[in-house]
C-alpha cells in the first residue's frame, strides 16, 4: 500500500486474490471503452441493456451453476432490490443475527414481518419457521461468510431446514465469492453440495471481483421477476461497460489461475495459526477474515494506531458495528501476501496486543 502514509502491509483490503491491477482485466477495460466508450444510455429495460451485461450473467450463472443472473449497479442495491422485490408486507424474511446492513435494510425496506436467528444456528432458525402461518411465503436469508467474524454460514444445515419448511434461501456471497471452495467459486464447492442448497445466489462484484455490481443467481423464473420487481434493478442505470468487462475477465482469471485461491488458504491459514500461537482469539473465523478480539472500543482504537504507526494498515472494529464489548481488530489476507509480510504483520499485532495487557 503506497500514499502519504508511506508503505504499509495493507490487511484491510478486499482484493482477496490480488485482482486489482490484473492485466488481463485492465486490458478487458480498454477494450471495452474503445469498444462501447462510457456511460450506459438509461435503465436495463429500457436503453441501458449491451452485450457486456448480457455476457455477464450468462458468465455469473456458468460460475454458479445457476439456471440465470441479474445483475445491479452494487452489493447493497442488490440486496434491497432482491429481498423487497421477493418479500411483500403480508411475507416473511428472517434473517442470521450477524447479517450485513444492507441484507437488514433490504428486510426492513421490505414491510414483511421481520425476525432474527442466533447466530448459524439451525436450530433456533427451525423454530422462527415453525412459529410463522403454514401457508405464508417465506424467504430466510444469511451471509455466506460474516463479514465482521470471518466464519461460514452452516449450508448443510440451514438448507436442510429452510427445505423441510419451504423456506426460500439467499445467501450473500460477498466474502465467499473467490475466497471458499478449491476453485473459489464459493460456498455449494466448499460444502461439495449440489448447486440447489441456494436458492437465490447473492454477491457483489466489489471484493474479489475488481469491480462495482451486485447480482442474483437463481433459477429463470426468480430472475425474470426480479428483473420486473427488483426496484434498484428497474429504476437506476444499467453498470458501465467498464463494470461489466471488469467482471467478465476477472471471472476468467479466477478459473485460469486457481493457483491465487490455493494461494490465499494458505496465507489466511499462517495468519490464524500467528495470532493464535500469540493468544490472540480470532474467534470462529475459518476464512480470510481474521478478527483478532479485543473487547473495549477504546483498546481497538489503540491497537489500530499501533499498527498503523508501525507499518500495517488495519482497522478496528468497535460498536455498533459489532454488539458492544466486542471491538476487534479486523484483519483480511489475500493471496498477494508474502509469507515475509504475515510474520511482520502477525508480529507487530502480538507487539501491539502486548501493549494493552
Ligand atoms: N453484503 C456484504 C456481506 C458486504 O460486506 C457488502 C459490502 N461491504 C455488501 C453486501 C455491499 O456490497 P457493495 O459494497 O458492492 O455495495
Amino acid at each position: 500500500m503506497f500514499g502519504d502514509y508511506g508503505e504499509k502491509i495493507n490487511l484491510s483490503s478486499y482484493s482477496y486474490l490480488g485482482l486489482i491491477g490484473h492485466p488481463d482485466i485492465d486490458d478487458a477495460v480498454r477494450r471495452s471503452t474503445a469498444s462501447h466508450s462510457t456511460g450506459s444510455h438509461g435503465v436495463r429495460l429500457l436503453s441501458g441493456t449491451n452485450d457486456l451485461h448480457s455476457r455477464l450473467e450468462d458468465r455469473l450463472a456458468n460460475f454458479k451453476k445457476s439456471q440465470d443472473c441479474v445483475t445491479f449497479t452494487s452489493g447493497y442495491a442488490a440486496n434491497l432490490s432482491i429481498i423487497a422485490g421477493l418479500v411483500r408486507p403480508r411475507d416473511y424474511v428472517i434473517g442470521d443475527k450477524l447479517n450485513h446492513a444492507s441484507i437488514v435494510d433490504g428486510c426492513k425496506l421490505s414491510g414483511a414481518g421481520f425476525f432474527r436467528f442466533n447466530h448459524n444456528d439451525p436450530d433456533h432458525l427451525h423454530h422462527r419457521l415453525r412459529q410463522l402461518p403454514v401457508d405464508a411465503n417465506v424467504l430466510v436469508v444469511c451471509d455466506g461468510v460474516f463479514s465482521m467474524d470471518g466464519d461460514i454460514l452452516n449450508l448443510p444445515k440451514i438448507s436442510e431446514v429452510c427445505k423441510e419448511n419451504g423456506a426460500l434461501l439467499m445467501v450473500d456471497e460477498a466474502h465467499s465469492l473467490g475466497v471458499i471452495g478449491e476453485k473459489g467459486t464459493g460456498i455449494e464447492e466448499h460444502f461439495d453440495l449440489p448447486p440447489d442448497a441456494v436458492d437465490i445466489k447473492m454477491g457483489t462484484l466489489s471484493k474479489t471481483i475488481p469491480s462495482n455490481g451486485g447480482y442474483a443467481c437463481a433459477s429463470s423464473e426468480i430472475v425474470e421477476f426480479l428483473k420486473h420487481q427488483g426496484r434498484g434493478f428497474i429504476f437506476s442505470a444499467a453498470m458501465t461497460p467498464q463494470s461489466a468487462a471488469a467482471a467478465i475477465a476477472a471471472l476468467d482469471v479466477i478459473e485460469c489461475e486457481p493457483e491465487r485461491v490455493g494461494q490465499l488458504h494458505e496465507n489466511a491459514e499462517l495468519m490464524r495459526m500467528l495470532l493464535n500461537r500469540a493468544g490472540i482469539d480470532t474467534l470462529q473465523s475459518e476464512t480470510a477474515i481474521l478478527p483478532a478480539f479485543c473487547g473495549a472500543d477504546q483498546r481497538a482504537w489503540f491497537l489500530a494506531k499501533y499498527c498503523i504507526d508501525n507499518g500495517v494498515f488495519v482497522q478496528g472494529i468497535p460498536y455498533p458495528v459489532v454488539s458492544r464489548n466486542s471491538a476487534r481488530l479486523r484483519c483480511t489476507v489475500t493471496s498477494e501476501h508474502s509469507s515475509d509480510d504475515i510474520h511482520l504483520a502477525a508480529s507487530v499485532i502480538a507487539e501491539a496486543f502486548r501493549k494493552i495487557a
